[in-house]
């Protein structure tokens, strides 16, 4: 299988230093590969999204080296792709409309797992629509966290594909468009592992591949506790990228060349000798 891998941030922000590192561990385990690494902007969520942001985070990219090969995918121009894929789950009879409130839930530890909706249906309200989950393990073997499972009936439950408000969720449209654009490879923050095998049965449930899944370090703190997405969120300076992407790559657990001048050279210099097998699997050298 050749390698096709990507970014997918999401424009709820300015680029900041944990998607920072995301980019760049994506892109160097592309390169690394010879195969080409695409960037796909996530605004499928309007609430979330901070205005202007898509284009900062797109302009801010070239400043640390990271230049997609190909035509940025906008997830915004997608929803059709999406609508055929919700109606394919319709039509299997996966998916079930479900009226639950936060108190409806509340009695089943704020899961829904009976595969049906337990509040009654309400023709004047539009539902949100949950995909039934096995009652099963999912595995999955990560390219650097090694072998994975998660019960999603006790982890997440019967998750939400379609919100209340009609928009779809990340789950749904992250599998269907990793499956369109030939990723075989998804290199991403830990933040996402436990995203993972919701992602792994939407892809069974739609007749997808898996592609092959790589969670970049977790970020501990210095005794050894995970960090908080907020202390992960500071964002990064384009206008001055070196310090920045210097401390993405020590966050990597590689020695950034002190010679380089500019973003280019100092990727450049970096993938020279960069190998997958040797990142780190926790980092305690935050991002921040
Ligand atoms: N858009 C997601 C985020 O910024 C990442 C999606 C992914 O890499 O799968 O957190």
């Amino acid at each position: 299988m050749s390698y096709r891998g990507r970014f997918a941030p999401s424009p709820t922000g300015l680029l900041h230093a944990g998607s920072l590192v995301a980019a760049v561990g994506s892109w160097l385990c592309a390169r690394h590969a010879g195969g080409p690494w695409l960037v796909r902007m996530e605004d499928i969520d309007p609430p979330r999204e901070l205005a202007g942001s898509a284009n900062a985070i797109l302009a801010a990219l070239p400043a640390f080296g990271l230049v997609a090969d190909g035509p940025v995918i906008y997830q915004s121009s997608r929803i059709a792709a999406y609508d055929a894929a919700f109606e394919q789950l319709c039509r299997d009879d996966r998916v079930f409309p479900c009226w639950c409130s936060r108190s409806d839930l509340a009695a089943g530890g704020g899961l829904h797992r009976d595969g049906h909706c337990i509040a009654p249906a309400d023709p004047r309200r539009a539902p949100a629509w949950r995909i039934r989950v096995p009652d099963e393990d999912i595995h999955f073997i990560d390219a650097l966290q090694g072998p994975q499972s998660q019960r999603l009936r006790d982890a997440v439950g019967d998750f939400v594909v379609r919100r209340v408000e009609g928009f779809y969720s990340y789950q749904l449209a992250c599998v269907v468009d990793d499956a369109w654009q030939g990723i075989t490879d998804v290199v991403r923050g830990s933040d996402l592992l436990d995203s993972t095998p919701r992602q792994i049965w939407l892809q069974h449930c739609l007749g997808l591949s898996t592609p092959r899944y790589l969670h970049l370090p977790l970020v501990l703190d210095s005794e050894g506790r995970k960090l908080s997405k907020s202390e992960y969120s500071l964002e990064v300076d384009p206008t001055h990228p070196l310090p920045a992407l210097r401390h993405a790559l020590s966050f990597l657990g590689l020695a950034p060349d002190e010679k380089a001048r500019d973003a280019p050279s100092l990727l450049d210099a970096t993938l020279a000798h960069f190998d997958p097998q040797n990142l780190p699997q926790c980092s305690d050298h935050r991002v921040t």
